[in-house]
């Protein structure tokens, strides 16, 4: 029985041909019995979790770091995929800060010609796609009767200002314990999600890059999100085993090797970093 990261999506909001956008599973246990937790749902995210071996239908919930596009663009691919992939009614449960409920039901009335299409001509769908939000912002998460129950999760806030309310979550199973921290900088709600816990799942800008990039817009996201080493230093805090970096600005290659990257983490984290192309997994054993 295992706790599982696959990076899903690797990527940014700038779309690159070899990563989808930021996307991680954290899968945990084995056969009919796992439970999966999409964590962000970006670019492609169906694509590379269809090359997992697994489906919209397969997810136990979807978690929601915070609401900046390139971090949900294709929820809606997962909200309508999950309906009509499904021959009962198999609801959706969509975590999120406050803020997710009236994103989704504005993405379930863009939906609305589509819906009303596919009811309409399949004569055994008789109901609209099954979602339920649960806002959060710290504390443990209790999921709808019936779903998952394996996991304990729990989130706390991050610091993505101003991007606000932000979101980073936790996973606890049959002794291992992964923490999913979205963009953020180094904060407390974020130190207090990882004491204890085994690996972090952390996204990361190379700021000694973009520092260089003669362009106001690049240079604005400097102070929202952590560099390796600023990850590296909130792992190495809560003394953890594992560092998984993802969400690669800029992109390898172009941004050096992932050795280059490795190499920044490592100044302040002598734990295992793991760093990856899409569908790169990473298996957190229980503390011995
Ligand atoms: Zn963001
Ligand atoms: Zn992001």
């Amino acid at each position: 029985m295992t706790l599982n990261v696959t990076l899903l999506g690797t990527g940014s909001p700038m779309p690159d041909p070899n990563r989808a956008g930021p996307s991680t599973l954290i899968s945990a246990g084995e056969g009919p019995e796992a439970e999966h937790y999409l964590v962000d749902a970006g670019r492609g995210v169906l694509m590379r979790l269809a090359a997992a071996g697994l489906g919209a239908p397969n997810l136990t919930a979807v978690l929601i770091t915070h609401l900046h596009s390139d971090h949900i663009t294709d929820l809606n691919d997962v909200i309508t995929t999950r309906w009509v992939m499904t021959f009962e009614k198999t609801p959706l449960t969509i975590i999120g800060p406050v803020g997710t409920q009236s994103v989704v039901d504005h993405l379930l009335a863009s939906l609305e010609p589509d819906i009303g299409y596919r009811i309409a001509h399949h004569e055994d769908l008789d109901h609209r796609p099954p979602v339920t939000v649960i806002e959060v912002s710290e504390g443990t998460i209790e999921l709808p009767d019936g779903q998952g129950g394996a996991v304990a999760i729990t989130c706390g806030e991050t610091d993505h200002k101003p991007v606000e309310p932000s979101v980073g979550f936790r996973f606890d199973f049959e002794g291992a314990s992964v923490v999913a921290a979205g963009d953020t900088v180094p904060c407390l709600g974020l130190d207090a999600l990882c004491a204890g816990a085994d690996a972090l799942v952390h996204t990361v800008i190379r700021k000694d890059i973009i520092a260089n990039v003669p362009f106001q817009r690049m240079q604005d996201t400097l102070d929202y999100h952590s560099s390796p080493e600023e990850a590296a230093q909130t792992a190495a805090k809560a003394d953890l085993a594992t560092l998984v970096l993802t969400h690669y600005v800029p992109a390898m290659p172009m941004s050096g090797t992932e050795d280059d990257w490795r190499d920044l983490a490592a100044q302040h984290f002598t734990g295992t970093i793991e760093i990856g192309d899409d569908l790169h997994r990473v298996v957190v054993p229980p503390r011995t």
